[in-house]
């Protein structure tokens, strides 16, 4: 109905990084290989891509690793 053979851009959800990708191709970072990617058009997604900024650029580990924690409380 609708093809869009243009390339789509993406950002990893890991690094950040941003991946042009075109129909058929493998969803997956070039630079980390992390498999989670953003679309990087819809408003949800750039929401999200704000989000890991703010994750990466600010306190890269110890937010992380808060969170983690958080996450271990929970488990336990
Ligand atoms: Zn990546």
């Amino acid at each position: 109905m609708d093809p869009q053979q243009e390339p789509v851009s993406y950002i990893c959800g890991d690094c950040a990084m941003e991946n042009t990708l075109k129909t058929g191709d493998v969803i997956q970072c070039r630079e980390c290989g992390y498999r989670i990617l953003y679309k990087k058009r819809t408003r949800r997604s750039i929401i999200h891509v704000a989000f890991w900024l703010f994750l990466m650029q600010t306190a890269h580990g110890s937010l992380r690793a808060s969170i983690n924690q958080t996450i271990a409380r929970k488990q336990a």
